[in-house]
């Protein structure tokens, strides 16, 4: 079974109505199992992100603290993002790279990509996280099996957040040195879904849902996943992320499964946010998953205030972004170039710390940042 059918099996899930009858008791019931790995099942995490829940977050964070600090110590891995591209065939609503967007749009050549990567690298950054959009005319795999083989040399783990692949593409890129892939949903239900890729390769829902699966049968040893919240109904939309993180973990035990929480800024697109996430439900939503998954990895990157993400050290967060740039050529291209660069970013940071300074507000707060935790032999 994939988790294609099982995404099916919900599309008429009467959401609202589950959430609605939830009681106190349900959720207390759910928390009083929480603590072991697969004991809360999706009833349980239904709970847990129900307005009901709203309730315990004090007692929820308690336990959902225990938990991240008994399965990864007092911990925050560090990383950041290097985009090699902004072409993309997509027309997606809600973001700035869409094929209908006028800007004037890059590609970086190789040794562009390197003097990006040595000034990440220059920062104490070994995990890097590889971004492009969907347009592979443009970045062919050639291109990109080059630049993964590349940046190996300055980096202990190569994450990639391209285009979905097939899972042939995919392998040659690890075998290129690249050890984990990233691909968001975005939504999980799928009328809404079609309503906001309405063009391009990624209005495949199905194609795009199983990609993690295909990227663990490829040979990558960690996958990460999420909604792009602002989207999708909330709860929903962080129930089904919950479950299909709970399915990889179950189909491929081997591989580190992680979710992230990306939140929709206003300025994407210009599009109205229908569903904006607000900071309580992104803690109640951040609680649920780590009692759900005790072992879950959780990414919470610059989009987020370094106040908020300050905060959610203690309550479940294990891997953070640091000194990111969201544009292509961000970290060194840019700056050099003496005309006027018509880039665009594709979201705006809001944490604008530098890696120095996050790393010491981790310290600060009784972690260690993770430079590196992973290295190909
Ligand atoms: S979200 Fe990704 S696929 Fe969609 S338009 Fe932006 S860059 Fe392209």
């Amino acid at each position: 079974m994939s988790f294609l059918e099982i995404a099916n099996q919900y599309q008429s899930f009467d959401f609202a109505g589950y959430f609605k009858g939830v009681t106190s008791q349900d959720v207390a019931g759910s928390l009083a199992r929480a603590g072991e790995i697969n004991r809360l099942d999706a009833h349980d995490l239904l709970n847990l992100l129900s307005p009901a829940a709203l309730a315990f977050l004090e007692p929820m964070a308690q336990k959902a603290r225990a938990l991240t600090l008994q399965y990864f110590g007092r911990t925050i891995g560090l990383y950041a993002p290097i985009y090699i591209s902004d072409f993309c065939s997509n027309h997606c609503t809600y973001c700035g790279f869409n094929a209908s967007t006028g800007f004037k749009r890059t590609t970086l050549t190789l040794a562009q990509i390197e003097l990006e990567a040595k000034a990440i690298a220059d920062l104490g950054i070994r995990h890097i996280l590889v971004l492009t959009g969907e347009a592979p005319a443009k970045t062919p795999m050639d291109y990109l099996e080059d630049a993964v083989s590349l940046l190996t040399r300055y980096f202990s783990s190569v994450a990639l957040e391209v285009f979905p692949m097939t899972e042939e593409a995919y392998a040659r890129l690890r075998r290129a040195g690249a050890d984990a892939l990233t691909v968001y949903q975005e939504v999980y239900e799928q009328g809404l879904y079609q309503a906001v890729h309405p063009k391009g390769p990624k209005s495949d829902y199905a194609f795009r849902l199983l990609t993690p699966e295909r990227g663990a049968r490829a040979g990558f040893r960690a996958l990460g996943i999420g909604p792009l919240f602002g989207l999708g109904e909330t709860r929903s939309e962080a129930f089904m992320a919950g479950i299909h993180a709970r399915f990889l973990e179950q189909e491929f035990p081997d591989v580190e499964i992680s979710l992230s929480l990306p939140r929709m800024n206003p300025v994407e697109g210009g599009m109205p946010l229908a569903n904006a996430l607000d900071d309580t439900g992104f803690v109640q939503t951040m609680l649920a998953w780590r009692l759900f998954m005790p072992r879950l990895g959780i990414t919470v990157s610059t989009r987020e205030s370094a106040q908020f993400r300050d905060r959610l050290i203690h309550l479940g967060a294990t891997r953070f972004s640091a000194g990111s740039k969201t544009d292509v050529g961000g970290y060194t291209v840019r700056n050099a170039q003496t005309t006027d660069c018509d880039t665009t970013v594709q979201f705006d940071i809001t944490d604008t710390r530098t890696v120095d300074q996050v790393s010491q507000m981790i310290r600060d707060s009784g972690y260690q940042p993770v430079f590196k935790d992973w290295e190909m032999i």
